[in-house]
């Protein structure tokens, strides 16, 4: 909580969640730090619009014009992430970030599974970068006021730092308020030039030097991971679409493997497993 209530700050130090979306999906540079901008928005997204419902999610779908296709970053409140990226190397891997991803569409959907409908929104993705177009989606579509930094740092050997933070402004803050803090946030350094040096509590006390700011609860506190929930039970049901001719094609060809595209996953069907979708299939 900053300045004495006008604002609310979330930070998520998302280093090790996005150093395992690396390794797991076989991730570029390029497309590392896309990903990690895409699942750190949506672990901070899912803090900042948690109402009080305990398995609220939040995916992020990016569609956008450039090489690395469609990203998918999904997140829960309890700190759980995963992703997908179409092209995770894409041929020109000099490319910056923004024109990676390029101009398209942003999806934003958050639901509370298994009951509920989830809460679709779409904005046009500008080109301008992961946390500008959260920025205007929260703006529009959730009404919420807010300043949202995300930064990776990619080395050789993998992800060096990764994180984000969210500043909320309500409604009766000052205009004082906003004004210093908008400064801060202007002049301070590239928010992956800080995580380099420092642990996200400290990036936020070098980006709000000067306000004031309080952590109102260490219960808010959640560990954040990079954790797929696909089962084998998951994997064989999209199978059951199907026809009875596809599946018999399948069964004379042995084993079919379902790879998850969020973990890389295999797993492996015997005809056994087919054949039993096979049977409910002709019922
Ligand atoms: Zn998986």
């Amino acid at each position: 909580m900053a300045e004495g209530g006008d604002f609310r700050i979330i930070a998520a130090q998302t280093t090790h969640t996005v150093e395992t979306a690396r390794q797991l999906l076989d991730l570029a540079p390029v497309a590392t730090d896309a990903l990690g901008r895409a699942l750190t928005g949506s672990l901070l997204l899912a803090r900042l619009l948690d109402k009080n419902v305990k398995h609220q999610y939040v995916t992020l779908r990016l569609e956008g014009d450039g090489p690395l296709g469609i990203i998918i970053a999904e997140a829960n409140v309890a700190g759980a992430a995963r992703g997908y990226v179409a092209n995770p190397v894409p041929q020109d891997e000099t490319l910056d970030v923004r024109r990676a991803i390029g101009r398209g569409l942003l999806t934003v959907v958050r639901g509370t599974p298994p009951a509920g409908k989830p809460y679709t929104s779409q904005i046009t993705l500008e080109g301008g970068g992961v946390a500008q177009d959260l920025t205007r989606y929260l703006a529009g579509s959730e009404q919420i006021s807010s300043a949202v930094l995300l930064g990776v740092l990619n080395r050789r050997d993998g992800v060096a730092a990764a994180g984000g933070i969210v500043i909320q402004s309500f409604p009766h803050a000052s205009e004082e308020s906003i004004d210093r803090v908008e400064k801060r946030i202007k002049h301070a350094p590239p928010l992956s030039t800080l995580l380099q040096k420092m642990r996200i509590e400290d990036v936020v006390a070098t980006v709000f030097e000067g306000c004031s700011y309080k952590q109102i609860d260490s219960s808010f506190n959640v560990p954040l991971s990079y954790t797929c929930t696909c089962s084998p039970e998951r994997a064989l049901a999209p199978l059951a679409l199907f026809t009875p001719d596809e599946l018999r094609d399948m069964i004379e060809h042995g084993e079919t493997e379902v790879v998850c595209q969020f973990c890389g996953r295999k797993y492996r069907f015997e005809k056994d497993d087919l054949l039993a979708l096979h049977s409910k299939a002709d019922a």
